[in-house]
């Protein structure tokens, strides 16, 4: 058999694998064997790549250049997943993402001056007689245009998860006008391109969808963030499957499309968690205006200590516990579950309400629970505990801010308005952990935090946490 077709059937396989780790990756208890089928995949990929380029008599530079780049990818992305903190996951998820974004901009400019910009005039003339250089020129556009949006777009994503850039959303006047604008000159651009593969068009449309991708996603606001990453997820999977079209690549095209249906349909149940118009945060916010700025006057907060909730807790029958992003931030999430025994060994009902886009990536929350070993059946979703709280003594708002801002549902201007949230409120008591008065990732101000019956403790959640647990 030739190297050719093991190296297909090789391809083949890695798909196969590559499916059987989604299907792992949506249980938590097959997670761990999800991942171990997409390395596997990802290996066997690899190598059937490298066979193929030998068996087509790669020179020994283009060798080199290969093991080079394997060598140095291999040891920065070691290097990164080592250090990598869970908070800063999505950061790194968005940064590799406008990898995949620029890989796909280099292999469509590649592709161009290859055969359209490069290709001697007989080549030429025999792709335009077999009908296939419009399919080509058409290919190198799509590509180039969905990498150039990925990249910078991902760029504009990082920036905002990592706190580099405003989280607050980009309103400039027309807003919706240019990226539609954007779109129609990608399209115009591309049926031009087929006709006349020029390279000023080439450089044009990249151009406008560098610029496009930046403003695509600067223009999302902070709360809408967790939807936009499993966006340009979906771009990064439709860029890689662009750039197999074009290197005549099956199992590209079928991992790109894999990662692109997957993380479509991702972003799709995020926006319907959130009550968000998938059409809407796809099309940069597309209908969404500023809300009226912040001057409220909310009143007086007020403070408790670590001893006084801890009398508190001693006394209550239910507690609920919401954490949000600050639990992971101080690494409360042992503390918290040595609270929780604690509270169940004196007889007290305790349930964790989990909101659907709590911390910094999906299923954030439920990750850092179980790593402290917090059993699975008390912590609930959204949706089965947010009717309970009427029925609670106490709430320990952990770290959560937007997840659990009332603004949300009584505040049209608000540009969480719509969202659901946990509806901590409704409990007799809510105390809430965070170090200021500082607000969340959507910049908004809580107005929870200055009911009558919500108190703050400040500090840093895991301290406070641990100082609860003693006086217990
Ligand atoms: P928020 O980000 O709204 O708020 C977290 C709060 O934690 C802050 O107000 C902060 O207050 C507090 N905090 C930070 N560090 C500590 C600490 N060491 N100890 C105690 N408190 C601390 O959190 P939520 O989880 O409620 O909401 C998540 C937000 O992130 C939403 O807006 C969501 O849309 C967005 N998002 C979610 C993603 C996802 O996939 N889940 C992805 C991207 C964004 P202070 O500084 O005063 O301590």
């Amino acid at each position: 058999m030739s190297i050719e077709s093991l190296a297909q059937a090789a391809f083949l396989v890695a798909a196969l694998l590559f499916i059987l780790a989604l299907a792992g990756l949506s249980k938590h208890e097959t997670a761990k064997a999800g991942n171990a089928y997409g390395m596997t995949g990802m290996a066997v990929a690899l190598v059937a790549t490298i066979a193929l380029a030998i068996d087509r008599n790669i020179d020994s530079l283009g060798l080199i250049l290969i093991g080079v780049a394997m060598v140095v990818g291999a040891a920065v992305g070691l290097w990164r997943a080592r250090v990598v903190e869970m908070t800063g996951m999505p950061e790194l998820i968005a940064i590799l993402h406008s990898f995949v974004g620029l890989a796909a901009v280099l292999v469509g400019w590649n592709g161009y001056l290859l055969v359209e910009g490069g290709g001697s005039p007989e080549e030429i003339a025999l792709l335009t007689a077999e009908g296939t250089l419009g399919i080509h020129s058409a290919e190198v556009f799509i590509g180039v245009f969905i990498g150039a949006v990925t990249f910078t777009g991902s760029i504009v994503a990082y920036g905002k998860l990592s706190g580099r850039l405003k989280s607050n959303p980009l309103m400039l006047p027309g807003k919706n006008a240019l990226n539609i604008g954007a779109l129609v000159v990608f399209v115009a651009l591309t049926v031009w391109f087929v006709i006349d593969p020029a390279l000023w068009l080439l450089i044009v449309v990249t151009i406008v969808a560098l610029a496009l991708g930046w403003h695509l996603v600067a223009s999302i606001g902070g709360g809408d963030m967790p939807v936009v990453v499993s966006m340009l997820n979906s771009y990064s999977g439709w860029a890689a499957a662009a750039a197999g079209f074009l290197l005549g690549n099956d199992l590209l095209i079928v991992t790109g499309a894999l990662v692109g249906s997957s993380g479509a349909y991702l972003s799709y149940i995020m926006c319907k968690a959130m009550n968000r118009s998938f059409i809407s945060v796809i099309a940069g916010g597309f209908g969404i205006e500023a809300g009226p700025g912040e001057d409220k006057d909310y009143g007086d907060h007020r403070e408790v200590t670590a001893a006084e909730t801890a009398e508190l807790l001693r006394n209550a029958r239910s507690v609920i516990i919401t954490p949000g992003y600050g639990m992971a931030v101080a690494q409360a999430q042992y503390g918290v579950a040595e609270l929780t025994r604690k509270l169940r060994e004196n007889g007290t009902t305790v349930r964790f309400g989990i909101h659907p886009v709590a911390g910094r990536l999906p299923g954030h929350m439920n990750v850092l629970l179980a790593e402290a070993k917090v059993p699975y059946d008390i912590v609930l979703e959204m949706d089965e505990i947010n009717d309970d709280f009427e029925d609670t003594d106490v709430v320990l708002v952990i770290g959560a801010n937007d997840t659990v801002n009332p603004a949300a549902e009584t505040d049209p201007g608000s540009p969480i308005a719509g969202m659901p949230v946990l509806r901590v409120w409704n409990a007799s008591d809510v105390i809430v952990f965070k170090r200021s008065m500082a607000s969340g990732y959507a910049g908004v101000q809580n107005p929870l935090f200055f009911n009558e019956n919500s108190a703050m403790l400040f500090g840093d959640a895991k301290d406070r946490v641990d100082d609860i647990v003693r006086a217990l």
